[in-house]
């Protein structure tokens, strides 16, 4: 008998949702909307009711069913599905593993989001059988997660990996919503990028990004398409960020040797424009004998990710 995965991908506004089998194939994938309401506490039954309806549809048996991997943006409890806090959610001290298994009667497993869509890359995307993997995501944050020797890391307490809040600014950072100062997320995200180009716009009044920041329009792929046309504020912000990120990854690389560096989000949907720049910082900052051993690609599974990466989580754990 076929074993079946299941994947949930918890987000602010939606839950993503799959029935994944043993080689990747997607049998099923669909979305919910993300009840917020009452601190999101009908979640875990939401997630339960949808996969019952999915499973009758598709005529399959519970008992081919493996297990649910899940993943929530915030601090998670990899042990026990404990979720400490996720903001956008509602949810605080939320036991969502426990629920969600007393309800199915499955086995559970929980990561946050980001560690997630690394799983799905390393699985089936741009960092297929890498046994030494970093994920960033550059979205409205910047989210990481780490594969070293095969496995995720998760740290002491569920903060491994939280790349988006190194420290990159040593003073006079922007604030982050972590509650510090000069955070890599602050710097080079969607967020970031928009904000740094606004600043630049005192010394480069001729910009072809004026009205849009004037009007408060600009976002990031705005910014990217002006570097794409050889805007001098555009290519000065985006060398800046990149560089600054280049960093940020070189010295993470020393900590533990990737073969391959993933970045998704939608940001990455900038592709080269991205990647040339980000690449020529990593060589810059990175030990030679590092560098030699990595190479960068742009992440392949799209919103998937993160499904493709809970389906992983359990495979990787039954
Ligand atoms: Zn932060």
């Amino acid at each position: 008998m076929e074993k079946l995965y299941l994947g949930a991908d918890i987000g602010g506004t939606t839950v993503k949702l799959a029935v994944i089998n043993g080689d990747g194939d997607i049998k099923k994938k669909w979305e919910i909307k993300t009840n917020t309401e009452n601190r999101g506490a009908s979640i875990p039954q939401d997630i339960h009711v949808a996969f019952e309806e999915a499973l009758k549809e598709l005529h399959i048996e519970k008992d081919q069913i493996a297990g649910i991997g899940a993943g929530a943006p915030g601090f998670v409890d990899t042990d026990t599905g404990y979720i400490h806090e996720a903001v956008n959610i509602g949810w605080k001290d939320f036991d969502f593993g426990e629920q969600l298994k007393a309800l199915t009667g499955l086995p559970v497993w929980v990561d946050n989001d980001a560690n997630l869509a690394a799983l799905g890359e390393n699985w089936l995307g741009a960092g297929r059988g890498a046994e030494h993997l970093i994920a960033v995501t550059l979205g409205t944050g910047v989210g990481g997660g780490i594969i070293t020797n095969g496995q995720i890391i998760n740290g002491a307490n569920g903060t491994a990996a939280e790349i988006g809040h190194m420290t990159v600014v040593k003073e006079g950072g922007a604030p982050c919503n972590c509650g510090k100062t000069g955070c890599l997320e602050t710097e080079a995200s969607a967020t970031g990028i928009v904000r740094k180009a606004k600043n630049a716009l005192t010394d480069f009044e001729q910009s072809i990004l004026k009205d849009s920041i004037v009007s408060g329009r600009l976002n990031s792929k705005e910014v990217f398409e002006a570097v794409y046309k050889g805007d001098e504020l555009a290519v000065t912000v985006i060398n800046d960020v990149m560089d600054t990120l280049g960093l940020a990854i070189a010295n993470l690389a020393i900590a533990m040797n990737p073969e391959k560096i993933v970045i998704g989000g939608g940001v990455s949907k900038a592709g080269d424009l991205l990647l040339d720049p980000l690449q020529e910082a990593y060589n810059k900052y990175a030990l030679n004998r590092t560098r030699e051993a990595s190479s960068f690609g742009i992440a392949e599974l799209g919103n998937d990710a993160g499904v493709i990466g809970g389906a992983y989580l359990v495979k990787k754990n039954q």
